[in-house]
């Protein structure tokens, strides 16, 4: 039974997730991707041999949602996920240290490797361990906590500049893409809880192996032209009108411009392509929208003529890098060893020149690998992400809007929306689910449709 036509404006995974969605509820879906291709954030391209992701990206157990997206495109078995939480914590002036979980209940099970942490004094450890305590107990939804940073919380808690950086920080500027003093403490305390605290196995990393392109952009095209989407790419939608009960989207593709129709409308598109797309319709808060903002995330990428590290990844303190990822085999390398320097919370180096980024990463890699120093650089590109996520600052959660609109049948997604997330694959996939059911309702609902949900 088609239960009725919906438009979908967005190809990232809010969008693909919501019109899979839709379409396995009956509707008659479009997408429109104004891109040439899927995927949205998360996209590859080609060099040379190198299959490159503009940016690396990591997620957990814990991210069940976006975990049954992968399911639900068949690429499920091309991620690899660590049986046990366990990162390998580098310094160029101390001896390495692991983080790690143990077999035990939460939150026991990171007791032993944080009283063994070596990055952090005796002290510091023992006081990292209550204030974990401590957060357990907050509820990332009091909105109180969105008035402060992480920063704040932690040093009211008397937690050291060190225990900041070589430990909370290390967790969250990398899941916030923002410094502790500039991370809201509700979305921290998000993720702590969710991903680390509340349960033993929740923060097992996992790791795509395969190009993003491939893993998101390609799979969810397979996915939506089986489930019967009309899949648009290269079709930017221009704006939405009402139009009796429906809406009117003109959009503009490679043929020129046209007018589309549709019951129902889900915009998921980031915060500032949806405010203009929702401008002539009755949205609360698009005025605020922009104060979301937005944060980088660069990555730097080195190929080098051999093996550096034996490391799959790992985390470094006391240096300008963060994350390093060894994607010699996801990106098809043929010799050497391909690194790649995830930095978040980028504001220093996104405008930077590559030869500065050359000149401060490449002896940084050498202090922390040793074997880099003997070893030539075949090819360092430098990929910027501007607006890779929203500013997850204090503040932002009033800001952020729900699904439902008070327009029936105009549904917001995307993981800038109230997912009770931060901005993340996880938030992304809930997103797009959250619309359809959205969509689903409003549709039962205007058609009289006795609604039992
Ligand atoms: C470098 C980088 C690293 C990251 N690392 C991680 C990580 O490790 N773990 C994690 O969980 N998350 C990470 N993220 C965040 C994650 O990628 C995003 O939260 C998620 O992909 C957002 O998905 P989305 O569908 O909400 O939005 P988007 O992916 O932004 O998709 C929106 C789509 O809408 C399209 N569009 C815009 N306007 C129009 C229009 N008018 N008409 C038609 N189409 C339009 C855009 O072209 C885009 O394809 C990272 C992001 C970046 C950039």
């Amino acid at each position: 039974m088609n239960r009725g036509q919906v438009v979908v404006v967005g190809g990232g995974l809010a969008g693909v997730t919501a019109a899979l969605r839709c379409a396995e509820l009956g509707f008659e879906v479009r997408l429109l991707e104004a891109r040439s291709r899927l995927g949205g954030a998360t996209y590859s391209f080609v060099r040379g041999e190198l299959v490159v992701d503009t940016g690396q990206h990591v997620f957990l157990r814990c991210y069940t949602a976006y975990r049954g997206l992968l399911r639900r495109l068949g690429v499920a078995d091309s991620i690899s996920m660590q049986p046990q939480f366990r990162v390998p914590v580098l310094s160029p002036v101390g001896r390495p240290a692991v983080l790690r979980r143990w077999n035990l209940p939460a939150p026991a099970h990171l007791a032993p490797s944080l009283l063994d942490y070596r990055m952090l004094t005796v002290a510091e450890r023992a006081r990292v361990a209550r204030t974990a305590l401590a957060l357990r107990r907050l509820d990332p939804d009091d909105p109180a906590l969105d008035d402060i940073s992480l920063g704040q919380w932690l040093r009211q808690r008397g937690e050291s500049p060190r225990a900041v950086d070589a430990l909370w920080g290390l967790l969250a500027v990398a899941a916030l893409n923002a410094e502790p003093g500039d991370a809201s403490m509700a979305l921290a305390t998000k993720v702590f809880r969710t991903g680390v605290l509340d349960s033993t196995d929740s923060a097992d990393i996992a790791i795509p192996q395969v190009p993003l392109g491939q893993l998101h952009g390609d799979a969810a095209h397979r996915a939506l032209l089986a489930a019967g989407v009309d899949v648009r790419v290269r079709c930017k939608a221009r704006t939405i009108h009402r139009s009796g009960t429906g809406f009117r989207i003109p959009v503009r593709d490679g043929v020129g411009d046209s007018v589309l129709t549709a019951d129902s409308v889900v915009v998921a598109v980031p915060h500032r392509a949806a405010a203009p797309l929702v401008a002539d319709l009755p949205v609360p808060g698009v005025a605020e929208w922009g104060r979301l903002s937005a944060a980088p995330i660069v990555n730097v990428h080195v190929l080098y003529d051999r093996p550096v590290t034996g490391l799959e990844m790992a985390a470094v303190l006391d240096s300008p890098l963060q994350w390093v990822f060894d994607r010699t085999a996801i990106a098809g390398a043929t010799r050497g060893q391909y690194l790649a320097i995830s930095l978040s919370a980028a504001q220093e180096h996104i405008h930077a020149r590559t030869e500065d980024l050359h000149d401060l990463f490449v002896p940084a890699l050498r202090q922390v690998f040793p074997h880099a120093r003997d070893a030539q650089i075949l090819d360092f590109f430098v990929t910027r992400e501007p607006n890779a996520t929203f500013r997850q600052a204090p503040g932002t959660a009033a800001i952020r809007p729900p699904a439902r609109t008070p327009v029936p049948g105009l549904v917001l997604a995307g993981a800038w929306t109230a997912t009770g997330w931060p901005d993340t694959t996880e938030g992304a996939v809930l997103s797009g689910t959250h619309a359809a059911e959205v969509v689903d309702l409003d549709q039962r609902s205007q058609r009289g449709v006795e609604v039992t949900a």
